[in-house]
């Protein structure tokens, strides 16, 4: 009993009890071994099935970034119109 914070991989249990130290790390087989996630987003550790759906998913991203800091610049633009 009680090293704690064991975690096992269901999946593999049958053929061999795969353990891990922490979640991510049973996550991360889990992924990558069955759930065949093998393309993963550097920025957010998302994971994707395909190259296509990873970089469809930067590409969003990427847009969504650029959109916020025009958003932000909109603000910032704004707020100076407004305290001058
Ligand atoms: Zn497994
Ligand atoms: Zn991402």
């Amino acid at each position: 009993m009680g090293s704690g914070g064991e975690f096992l991989c269901l999946t593999c249990k049958r053929d061999e009890a795969r353990q891990f130290s922490s979640k991510e790390g049973l996550e991360e087989h889990n992924n990558a071994l069955h759930k065949k996630l093998k393309f993963k987003c550097v920025d957010c550790a998302n994971r994707f099935k395909t190259k296509c759906e990873l970089e469809a998913h930067v590409l969003e991203q990427r847009e969504a970034k650029r959109e916020a800091r025009r958003e932000a610049k909109r603000e910032e633009a704004r707020r100076r119109k407004h305290t001058d």
